[in-house]
């Protein structure tokens, strides 16, 4: 019997693991939410900008993430334009720089990458840079995705919420459960699923105005005044820069959308868009709960010993883990895809390391 992949959640980021998996393995995606729910709040991944915007002062590790996801999407953005992936100009402004007062990872690597003299620098800001990035409409890549999995025709999609990790097992035949491996992409489920229960994951509220606008250019301000616009090429614009940390309510605060307007207005060219919300051309609100956690992204493998029956037979449960994306679940998706199958593949077969260490 080949290994089987059981992959739960089907956002971003386990439908981007099924993509690097299904050439090489039957996959079964078993998640509560799926493309199409666009009514579900509990999901992250149809209410982002979706910009890519390179983060700084992260591990190694997590920058090589970064590269290589942009390393993808640079190509599909012409190879596969219905994906919705669009090259665009970025203007990215950060309140502080690298906490090692170095330049930042990006600047040779990003295309075009070029740093902002002082003087073209907004109040309050210390670094700015502009080159070529990314962007996406969350919910046309998402479909995108799903119909790249189903032309597999190594993928199959289950509607069903689990409450503990140990259930995965029913999707494995008996006699080949040792050869299982499920990967954990369930956001911030991880918090609540039994047998993970990851009491670091961190839930931050979002909230954005989708507008429709002619504006070309990301612009991008990190920092406490953190602000957004992001223009997905199809004459609408993602307007925001919200994170309210432990905060789950779902239901549009009109509050904060006279301070997002306040602070994009200070962040883009004048004139852009009116000072006013109500002369906005305002498509919808969009309200979403990121999946964060404290030390940033797990994607790393774990072995669970799991009981299975009342036999008291245990079972070595094989875990790659693929949450804790924050505010960056599409940047890093590609990249996380391509290292959770690495994973997958030194489970299943010994990656060099293990073998060095028998
Ligand atoms: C307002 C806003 C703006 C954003 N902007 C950007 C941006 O510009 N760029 C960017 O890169 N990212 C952005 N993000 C972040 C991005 O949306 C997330 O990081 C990403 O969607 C996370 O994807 P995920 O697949 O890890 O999690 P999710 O999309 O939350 O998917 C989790 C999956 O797990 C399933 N699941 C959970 N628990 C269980 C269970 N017990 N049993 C079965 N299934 C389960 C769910 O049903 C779902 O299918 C933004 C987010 C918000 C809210």
């Amino acid at each position: 019997m080949p290994p089987s992949v059981v992959i739960i959640g089907s956002g971003v980021t386990g439908l981007s693991v099924a993509l690097a998996l299904s050439k090489a393995y039957k996959v079964t995606i078993v998640a509560r939410d799926h493309v199409g729910d666009n009514h579900s709040r509990k999901w992250a991944s149809p209410w982002a900008g979706a910009g890519c915007l390179p983060w700084i002062n992260m591990s190694d590790d997590d920058v090589d993430i970064q590269k290589s996801s942009f390393r993808y999407f640079w190509k599909l953005s012409q190879s596969d334009p219905e994906s919705s992936i669009r090259r665009i100009k970025n203007v990215a402004f950060w309140e502080k720089g690298p906490v090692d007062g170095g330049k930042p990872w990006f600047e040779d690597f990003m295309v075009n990458c070029r740093q902002l003299p002082a003087s073209d620098l907004p109040d309050g800001i210390t670094m700015g840079y502009e080159f070529e990035t990314l962007v996406m409409n969350p919910q046309v890549y998402l479909e995108w995705l799903r119909g790249q999995l189903h032309a597999s025709g190594n993928v199959k999609f289950v509607r069903r919420e689990l409450r503990h990790i140990s259930e995965v097992l029913e999707y494995a035949p008996k006699d080949c459960q040792e050869n299982l491996v499920v990967v954990n992409a369930t956001g911030c489920g991880a918090k609540y699923l039994g047998g993970v229960e990851d009491a670091t994951v961190q839930e931050a509220r979002g909230q954005t105005m989708l507008v429709r606008s002619p504006l070309t250019t990301v612009y991008v301000r990190t920092g406490e005044e953190y602000s957004y616009a992001i223009p997905r090429g199809d004459g609408t614009v993602v307007l925001g820069g919200i994170s309210q940390l432990n905060n789950t309510d779902t239901t549009v605060d009109p509050a904060l959308k006279h301070e997002i307007l306040r602070r994009v207005n200070r962040l883009v060219p004048p004139g852009t868009y009116p000072t006013e919300v109500e002369d906005l051309d305002l498509v919808e609100d969009i309200t979403g709960i990121r999946p964060g956690r404290k030390g940033g992204l797990r994607v790393e493998k774990e072995v669970l010993p799991i009981k299975v029956g009342d036999s008291g037979h245990e079972i070595r449960l094989k875990v790659v883990h693929a949450y804790g994306m924050g505010g960056g679940g599409y940047k890093y998706s590609a990249g996380v895809g391509l290292r959770v199958a690495e994973l997958v593949n030194g489970f299943l077969y010994g990656s060099g390391e293990d073998k060095m260490a028998e």
